[in-house]
């Protein structure tokens, strides 16, 4: 009997417990927590970090971890022991007062942040910044790393992945997207996108993003759709899943797209084994991974022709004013407009990774002493101008636009372009795989595919490390061929390339 292993269990499901109560109150502070609660909430939410910190540190979890190790185990007892483990070590290894630090500067650096991009001054962030890569720096010599301090931080969203070897696979995208993003300003198509800019009344806009979530199999007896400001997906388990979108009344396809990714990252979440709820093995395996299930429903499959040949009568039914002049290849076109813009979060499917790129090197950069925070905005410009060819008139939209290094997150960003990677490799074996699966999508049949992923991605959890399941869904390890084949095929179409 497996003694050791029983009672890691046992403390696991606690901190499993004290996470869940964590993203409920962190759910509850963007969507109907009043304002007034901020100061007592963020008490709340330190007291309960720190009591699941206390747990998996803690000398009884140290020494269970240990006894577990030499016991005989089952293959998915081995993935809990691996995978806590590796949450145990780090924590341990991190000293508290380094962790302290850096919740107290990256919680004064919000403020900085917040004020220096509506004043557009950069240079009272700066030193922010510097502060900030300096404790992830200490925290990456406490954590320790393969090559370079970096991939210590990479290594907190997306595990086992390498700095080296994700630049290379970054690096084999640059030259093609950039290339692809003139060929398509040289073209002269410019799809029209007037209709979009109509009046879409906000409870029709939730009627048809919820109709399509529900088309691809969210499941709303285990699962919720609410606003807050920023959109999010989080879980409390299996069966409760909570999304969220915001809605503009002249932006409707920021809505429905919205509510598309969340439910890929819902599905996810809804798509884990209920037996192993609580539990590495009934968890996700990476930011990456979870990336590449939101982004294939937005893009693959929610931006293609198919989805449109079955939503447009929906659409029409839903706004028939709006789209009385509008034609169903016009809707297509008007949702993959491809156009460099200063603002990462309202990219493009093909723009957004060299926005990903363009933040990565800076990165990297800045942990290897290339780039001091004080260069930012400089090299930021100038790289806006060699990725996209447009240059930002001010630093508010430009180095100052994102929330992530204030919060002293550094390598969160590659998890994004490594999601869409992902993706278009995860979508290849699908189309492998699933009979028809374009024509099925384009009679509204959304959960063929939604099965196949959660037989072969959602269900083994944390089985595979990120690469494995790579290879072990599509029988090759990752490789951007795919992305590049997906946006060429797609966008020479739509722009007569
Ligand atoms: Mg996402």
């Amino acid at each position: 009997m497996p003694k050791h292993y029983d009672r890691v269990m046992e403390i696991y499901r606690e901190i499993s417990d004290l996470y869940a109560a964590l993203a409920l109150m962190g759910w509850d502070q963007e969507t109907y927590m009043p304002p007034k609660g901020a100061a007592s909430r963020g008490r709340q939410l330190a007291t309960l970090s720190g009591m699941a910190h206390e747990r998996i540190t803690s000398d009884e979890m140290r020494g269970a971890l240990d006894g577990a190790r030499s016991e005989s185990l089952t293959a998915d007892e081995e993935v809990n022991v691996r995978e806590i483990s590796r949450f145990s070590d780090r924590a341990v290894k991190i000293p508290v007062g380094l962790v302290k630090d850096l919740a107290e500067t990256s919680s004064a650096a919000i403020g900085v942040w917040i004020k220096a991009r509506q004043e557009d001054d950069f240079p009272a962030f700066a030193p922010w910044v510097d502060k900030l890569v300096a404790l992830q720096r200490e925290v990456a010599e406490a954590v320790g790393y393969e090559d370079e301090p970096y991939d210590a931080l990479l290594d907190e969203y997306e595990p086992y992945a390498s700095t080296k070897e994700t630049a290379a696979v970054f690096d084999s995208i640059r030259g093609p997207l950039v290339d692809l993003v003139q060929r398509i300003a040289d073209s002269g198509v410019k799809p029209r996108t007037d209709f979009l800019e109509r009046n879409y009344p906000v409870d029709d806009q939730r009627r048809m993003g919820v109709m399509a979530a529900e088309r691809m199999g969210f499941d709303f007896e285990a699962g919720r759709l609410d606003i807050s400001p920023h959109p999010f997906c989080t879980h409390m388990g299996v069966n409760d899943v909570r999304m969220t979108t915001r809605y503009s009344e002249t932006l409707p396809m920021q809505s429905f797209y919205g509510v598309i990714h969340e439910a890929g990252h819902g599905l996810y979440e809804q798509g884990h084994d209920p037996e192993n709820e609580g539990t590495p093995r009934g968890a996700s395996v990476s930011l990456g991974i979870h990336e590449s299930q939101s982004r294939m429903w937005e893009n693959m499959v929610g931006r293609s022709r198919a989805f449109w040949q079955h939503f447009f009568p929906e659409f029409s039914a839903i706004f028939p004013e709006n789209s009385a002049d509008v034609s169903e290849e016009e809707v297509y076109a008007a949702v993959n407009e491809v156009k460099p813009s200063l603002i990462r979060v309202e990219a493009d499917e093909i723009t957004y990774n060299l926005h990903i790129l363009l933040r990565f090197e800076i990165e990297r950069g800045l942990f290897t002493d290339e780039y001091a925070a004080g260069d930012l905005s400089a090299v930021w410009n100038e790289n806006m101008k060699a990725f996209l060819g447009i240059e930002p008139p001010d630093d508010r939209d430009g180095v100052l636009q994102d929330i992530h290094w204030s919060h002293g997150s550094f390598g969160y960003f590659p998890t994004y372009t490594l999601g869409n990677l992902y993706a278009a490799q995860f979508y290849r074996a699908a189309e492998r795989e699933i009979p028809d699966l374009s024509e099925r999508i384009a009679r509204g049949e959304l959960l063929p595919l939604r099965d196949w992923l959660r037989d072969r991605i959602h269900r083994p959890g944390m089985t595979y490390r990120a690469g494995e399941l790579v290879q072990h869904v599509t029988g090759e390890v990752l490789s951007a061929d795919y992305f590049l084949a997906y946006v060429h095929d797609k966008y020479s179409s739509l722009y007569s390339l």
